[in-house]
């Protein structure tokens, strides 16, 4: 089989063919239709962050595709049934993160993609408790950005506590902008979306965004606080000037909900301010198998459009490019 491997940080990806990876206990196999293509492969590829991945890798976080073996211990999943393999490849299931709820910060998860090997290939593993079955009827292309774009912004949406009527502002449209504006405005919000590309204000548009900013030009923070201030920000462009004006455009009472993680960021925030006007500053983590669920469900019923274009899994490097220039509106998904 074919997959896009990282060797070297900062390295192109090279496409080697290797064997097809045999499934373990608990594991399945899936042949992969689809990969959507995250920011965060690009940071894994660049080993951006202070936990770093141990090339060789295969990158890819967003792998959709038919179940093709089962090792031992799968039950629950069958030969020919169409699966997601989310970033969250597995988690330990007993410490008290996985017990309440909250599985995204258990301290044993394996990330698909980053600590082994993930969907940028003709074939993947996946831990069968963790593969996220894929409803009918949803399109394996769009069900790719679901899985790490759409699961990620709708547990955003949800950590902000968005309410009908409040202003949402989404820094950043991008593959997981997109998303974002829909769950702001499934959840009743008045979105304001903010980017510095022409194009993906217009898509913001065309998705319900109520308000456009252009970061280009506008001043985010007095755009925001002429229409009162934000009640919740959520931070998804990879940078760090994006943070601080999300920041500073909250009203009192606001949430600034951090998502996209620039390499080396850090944000300063003025105590006093944060403090009188009881500002909330939350990191957000991709989101459960319920939050996947949900998110497909909401597909499935047509309530999102997901937005992305079909390219070869040879034209990886290419599309990364692609994706730094800001050319991509708003997600590529490889087909290996
Ligand atoms: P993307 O490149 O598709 O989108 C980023 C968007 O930000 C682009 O539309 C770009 O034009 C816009 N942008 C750039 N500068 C801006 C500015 N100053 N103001 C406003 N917009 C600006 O990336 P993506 O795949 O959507 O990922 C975004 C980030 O989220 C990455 O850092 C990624 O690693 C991170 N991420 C985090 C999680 C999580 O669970 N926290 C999950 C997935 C991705
Ligand atoms: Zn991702
Ligand atoms: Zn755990």
């Amino acid at each position: 089989m074919q997959a896009a491997v990282v060797r070297a940080f900062g390295e192109p990806l090279v496409l080697e063919d290797r064997p097809d990876p045999e499934p373990g206990p608990g594991q399945i196999r899936i042949r992969v239709e689809a990969s959507g293509l995250c920011h965060t492969d690009i940071h894994a590829a660049h080993g951006d962050w202070p936990v770093k991945p141990q090339p060789p890798f295969v990158p890819g976080h967003e792998g959709v595709g038919i179940v093709d073996k089962l090792g031992p211990g799968t039950a629950g999943i069958s030969l020919g049934q169409r699966v997601a393999v989310p970033w969250l490849g597995r988690a330990c299931g007993s410490c008290e993160h996985c017990l309440s709820g909250w599985e995204t910060l258990c301290e044993q998860q394996v990330n698909t993609g980053y600590s082994t090997d993930g969907g940028h290939a003709q074939k993947s593993l996946a831990w069968a408790r963790f593969a996220q079955p894929v409803p009918d009827g949803i399109d394996p292309r769009e069900a790719a950005p679901l899985t790490c774009a759409g699961v990620t912004t709708y547990k955003a949406v949800k950590v902000a506590g968005v309410r009908p009527a409040q202003l949402v502002a989404v820094s950043g449209i991008g593959g997981l902008g997109h998303l974002a504006v829909q769950y702001a405005k499934i959840a009743g919000a008045t979105v304001a979306a903010v980017d510095v590309t022409d194009d993906k204000l217009a898509l913001a548009r065309e998705l319900g965004a109520d308000l456009l900013i252009d970061a280009r030009k506008d001043d985010v923070a007095a755009v925001l606080k002429a229409h009162g201030g934000a009640h919740a920000a959520i931070a998804l462009a990879v940078d760090e000037s994006a943070f601080a004006a999300a920041y500073a455009g909250l009203r009192r009472g606001g949430k600034l909900v951090m998502v996209a993680l620039p390499a080396g960021g850090t944000v300063q925030l003025p105590i006093f301010d944060t403090v009188l006007n009881g500002t909330s500053v939350i990191g957000s983590i991709v989101g459960t198998r319920q939050d996947l669920a949900e998110v497909f469900q909401l597909h499935a019923a047509g309530r999102t459009r997901v937005i992305y274009e079909t390219r070869p899994l040879s034209s990886v490097n290419e599309s990364i490019a692609d994706v730094l220039r800001g050319e991509i509106t708003a997600r590529v998904v490889l087909e290996p």
